[in-house]
């Protein structure tokens, strides 16, 4: 039985819920006046489990009708972002989720086309925030910003492939990446731990950066700091699996994944590192959300100020050059007059040389007229 519910809706089992309504006192107290407002991207090959994961995480069906494109199909298709609200009430908190998956990534040819549709989204979050910002309604901005990037990495390859390599390299700045191992029930423990080994390494290596999380607070809970700790000393990229099935286990329903040997639980901690995604991804919204205004956000609005600055300073060297130029003309232009005085003063000067001749003349025939007179 799968569990494609209504859109948007929490699965009526209560016994299952997400766990944001669990979030440390302070942060409660906050979000139970603002509600959340939180945005997560998912990147990563089609098929590697992202919207089943999504589901699984938030206990609702976002995509209930998705159509999984063919092998031909794959190869023309360029990167289209899929942006799903969701609206998920806990206990009183309210939680309004944003998941932007992006579904063709890694399938078309093109990669460069991928990472450019991709940044072009969250930049383009990240503008509308800076225009409402600045805008007169300031109150009611809509935090769309994609606080969160969860890479898919598939389970299959021996580590990175370069394609994730570049991509996060080319969105480290700007958004907090979250790696995680996809289709973790594909792999031994053995296997998973050497992957983890040697993406850790090659992250370092590439000088990629990742979300780290904090040090707890000293007045948080206790809680809430030893679910911190826990969630610091467990080996990254956490490996996950997703399922939308129930199965039933010993006469309670859990969510997993049937095989002809077992039964793999999503939120078994044994079987994989679901919850502690979970549980890091809901006690940390905050955190997220934080170093998103702080970090990245203000990386963005500073290289837009400087973009803002060095085309005021074009402007500004623009005037100058017209006005050399036009200097320049008034130059010539004085230039040609002065010459045109000096030629209209040679005229000036043939002119009063030949009316002298022609005085000299008329007073020469003048004379004669009168020595003709005479005769
Ligand atoms: P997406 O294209 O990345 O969103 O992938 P989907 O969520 O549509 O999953 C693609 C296929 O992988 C489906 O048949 C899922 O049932 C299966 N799948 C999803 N998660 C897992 C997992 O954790 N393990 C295994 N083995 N298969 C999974």
């Amino acid at each position: 039985k799968t569990m494609s519910g209504e859109k948007g809706k929490l699965f009526p089992d209560s016994a299952s819920y997400v766990g944001f309504a669990n979030l440390p006192n302070q942060v409660h107290r906050k979000s139970v006046k603002k509600g959340f407002e939180f945005t997560l991207m998912v990147v990563g090959e089609s098929g590697l489990g992202k919207s089943t994961l999504i589901n699984s995480l938030f206990l609702t069906d976002l995509y209930p009708e998705r159509y999984i494109p063919g092998a031909a199909e794959k190869i023309e298709r360029t990167v289209q972002i899929e942006a799903s609200t969701v609206e998920i009430e806990e206990r009183g908190v309210k939680l309004r989720l944003t998941v932007v998956d992006t579904p063709g990534y890694g399938d078309a040819m093109n990669s460069q086309d991928c990472f450019k549709t991709i940044i072009q989204y969250i930049d383009n979050q990240f503008e509308r925030y800076l225009h409402d910002e600045s805008g007169l309604n300031r109150r009611h901005i809509v935090d769309n910003r994609v606080h969160c990037c969860f890479y898919f990495i598939s389970p299959f390859g021996h580590g990175l492939k370069p394609l994730d390599v570049e991509f996060m390299k080319a969105i480290h700045s700007k958004v907090n990446i979250v790696p995680v191992i996809a289709k973790a029930d594909t792999l031994t423990l053995r296997e998973r731990d050497r992957l983890k080994r040697r993406i850790l390494d090659e992250i370092a290596e590439q000088g990629i950066r990742i979300y780290q999380l904090p040090d707890a607070d000293s007045d948080e809970d206790e809680e809430f700091k030893e679910q911190t700790r826990v969630l610091k000393v467990s080996k990254r990229p956490l490996s996950v699996i997703g399922s939308n099935q129930l199965i039933e286990v010993k006469g309670k329903k859990i969510r997993g994944r049937l095989y002809p040997w077992g039964v793999v639980e999503v939120e078994n901690p044994e079987h994989n590192d679901f919850l502690k995604l979970r549980t890091m991804l809901v006690t940390h919204m905050q955190d997220l959300q934080e170093v998103t205004q702080d970090l990245h956000y203000e990386n963005f609005r500073s290289e837009r100020l400087k973009k803002a600055g060095r085309a005021a300073d074009d402007e500004v060297l623009d005037k100058d050059q017209i006005l050399l130029e036009k200097e320049a003309e008034v130059r010539a232009l004085t230039r040609l007059f002065n010459e045109e005085i000096r030629k209209g003063r040679t005229i000036v000067d043939e002119l009063q040389f030949s009316i002298a001749i022609v005085i000299d003349l008329q007073s020469h025939f003048k004379k004669q007229d009168s020595i003709h007179c005479v005769f």
